[in-house]
């Protein structure tokens, strides 16, 4: 009986706890102040956000200002909310051609550069099978170029191919050799894929480090083509020009609310998303070139909007970190520098509640990439489902890798748990396609109702993460669990 009757009250303080957080979810959470900022982030005038851009220093200027209003703190490193992300745009060479005997090679079209910049050189060539580290020091390589078939031999994919030339670039720069030149033959990436792959420009972190500026090349090889003329040949040139290494900055936006709890406020949670996308680009059917990424990541970017409104007001026992990253869209990279020089020691953030839109297809459903991973599992089924909703996974569509494709992972590898909130998405088909980086990812195609539970749902799962008696950790046997276990001790 005594036991019945402690059961009962602790799940009655259960519901009520819920329930206080419920309240303080609806007082802030509201449908114009949603829609004003998806407007804003999503139109036309901030140009598709791309990193780097004028759109998106613009909304970088009205994400600070929000959280100013909105009671969120800035760190004494960022007194200014913006922490300053060092970026280089690689624009790769548009000319180039190796020459020998009577043969002429082009750029892209018989080879692609993978390392090094522009070069005019002629010299003395040194065939080795694989050029490994090992043949490299066996050889005479100094102030030669030396020529090669890709990969080692054993493995056969592309991808370890491509793995291996930077050690094989190592050793051939420590050997003194100028160049290294490996043909490719392989039917699982045909070369005009590696050409799209490879070639244009792309942007990366710059960690400041002096540029690698070795020449490393591919020739295509296909049907062992070219194998007769580069096992021959003695002496080659190399004149390669139209590379350049552009250096910026962007911002990530980081601020935090204090928690109320004197113990737990020594406790992170992280609400992010990225609020950049992809810019401008080829126009639709209808004209339009604009990608206004309302759905990616506008709908992301409000989440943690809402959630700073909210928790600014009412703070969690927990302390709230709040960031906006640039450059998921090329490759994570606003995070991934994020977790390099975070505000606060990564072993305090115990949580990181991400979000990133692709798109929705079920209204029903607020879809949570990695629900099933963390234990705060069944607190988010709650949280959303106080709000008539379904709580979902990726279950239908876990080949897409979606856990691993955007900024949670930057937190998840260093240990922190960090699912993906998302609007309700039971399968990544055409009906997502349909707006998934298109020019016509616009606010009008929004459903607001849907956007007004989809919010609160999000806002009120946060709010119970802040306020989750046990810390959140990872599920026993994810491939996550150790490292966290190491970084939390
Ligand atoms: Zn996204």
């Amino acid at each position: 009986m005594k036991q019945l009757l402690m059961i009962l009250l602790l799940l009655t303080a259960g519901i009520s706890y819920a329930q206080k957080d419920k309240k303080l979810t609806d007082q802030t959470v509201n449908q114009a102040s949603i829609a004003a900022h998806l407007k804003f982030l999503s139109s036309d005038a901030l140009e598709g956000r791309d990193t780097p851009s004028k759109g998106l220093e613009v909304a970088a200027e009205y994400l600070r200002t929000q959280l100013e209003l909105y009671g969120v703190k800035p760190f004494d490193e960022y007194p200014d909310y913006f922490q300053t992300v060092n970026m280089k745009k690689v624009i790769k060479p548009n000319q180039g051609v190796i020459s020998f005997d009577s043969s002429q090679f082009e750029l892209e079209k018989d080879f692609l550069l993978l390392n090094g910049s522009n070069i005019d050189l002629s010299k003395q060539v040194v065939s080795l099978e694989y050029a490994t580290p090992e043949e490299i020091e066996a050889a005479d390589v100094k102030g030669k170029i030396i020529v090669a078939t890709a990969g080692d031999g054993t493995d056969m994919s592309p991808r370890a191919w491509f793995g291996l030339v930077a050690e094989k670039r190592e050793a051939a720069k420590a050997a003194g050799a100028l160049a290294l030149i490996e043909l490719y033959n392989s039917p699982q990436i045909p070369w005009s894929l590696l050409v799209r792959y490879l070639s244009g420009k792309r942007v990366e972190l710059d960690y400041g480090q002096e540029e690698d500026d070795f020449t490393s090349i591919w020739v295509n090889n296909a049907n062992q083509s070219n194998s007769p003329a580069f096992t021959k040949v003695k002496r080659l040139s190399i004149n390669i020009s139209g590379a350049s290494v552009e250096r910026f900055d962007v911002a990530n936006i980081v601020g935090y609310v204090e928690g109320s709890d004197a113990k737990l406020k020594e406790e992170y949670v992280v609400y992010s998303a990225h609020y950049d996308h992809v810019g401008i680009g080829q126009p639709d059917s209808t004209g339009d070139a604009i990608y206004n990424g309302a759905r990616d990541n506008a709908i992301g970017t409000v989440t943690v909007l809402e959630a700073a409104k909210n928790i600014g007001k009412y703070p969690t026992k927990r302390s709230a970190l709040f960031i906006f990253f640039a450059g998921e869209e090329k490759g994570l990279l606003g995070s991934e520098w994020y977790v390099e020089h975070s505000a606060v020691p990564l072993n305090e953030i115990v949580y990181c509640f991400n979000s990133d839109g692709g798109g929705y297809n079920n209204t029903n459903l607020a879809t949570v990439i990695g629900l099933d991973r963390t234990t705060a599992e069944e607190l988010l089924i709650e949280a959303i489902e106080a709000y008539g909703l379904k709580a979902g996974d990726d279950e239908n569509y876990k080949d897409q890798g979606l856990f691993d494709r955007s900024d949670n992972v930057s937190f998840a590898k260093k240990g922190i748990p960090a699912p993906t909130f998302t609007p309700g998405m039971d399968a990544f088909d055409d009906s997502i396609f349909k707006y998934y980086h298109q020019p016509s990812d616009e606010f009008e195609s929004l459903d607001m109702d849907y956007m007004y539970t989809f919010y609160r749902a999000y806002v009120l799962s946060g709010r119970m993460i802040g306020n989750m008696k046990e810390t959140p950790f990872w599920k026993e046997g994810d491939k996550y669990y150790d490292v966290g276990k190491k970084l939390y001790k």
